[in-house]
């Protein structure tokens, strides 16, 4: 369940809350937590999203 809720678009940081910073730009859509336990990449025109997740 945990897994499935994480394949969704994070709006907030899943660690602390805080809601994910974001940019964008020609090639892709970067949104990452203010306080770096968080961070993802999406490249819309390839259909790839990258998470970096801090783990526990
Ligand atoms: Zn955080």
């Amino acid at each position: 369940m945990i897994r499935y809720l994480k394949s969704i678009f994070q709006h907030r940081c899943p660690t602390c809350k805080e809601p994910l910073l974001s940019h964008i730009d020609d090639l892709r859509c970067e949104k990452m937590c203010p306080n770096g336990h968080y961070r993802e990449e999406t490249y819309g025109q390839l259909g790839i999203r990258i998470i970096y997740e801090d783990v526990k």
